[in-house]
């Protein structure tokens, strides 16, 4: 005979997150349907089938900022930044 018997816990779980530029230190907010978003992250380490291990270097920046301060800085080293569109 297979018995079970359960236990209440407290769990913790995501009610709501708030993301702050780290240059302008402005909420970035998502609205209904914008896509707008930016990416600034570095993950340095291995990853093999069976695991791995990896540091992450993550900045929180608004789109805003990264067009007007991470992109001209970019481009004055040189590197010209790639456009795609997305259409769907
Ligand atoms: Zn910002």
């Amino acid at each position: 005979m297979k018995t079970t018997t359960y236990k209440e816990v407290t769990k913790k779980v995501v009610d709501k997150t708030t993301t702050i530029c780290d240059f302008c230190k402005e909420e970035i907010k998502n609205k209904d349907f914008r896509v707008d978003d930016a990416t600034l992250e570095c993950k340095v380490g291995y990853c093999y089938p069976e695991g791995g291990s990896a540091t992450t270097y993550i900045v929180d920046i608004c789109p805003n900022c990264f067009i007007d301060k991470v992109k001209p800085w970019v481009e004055s080293q040189g590197i010209e930044f790639r456009e795609e569109e997305i259409d769907y």
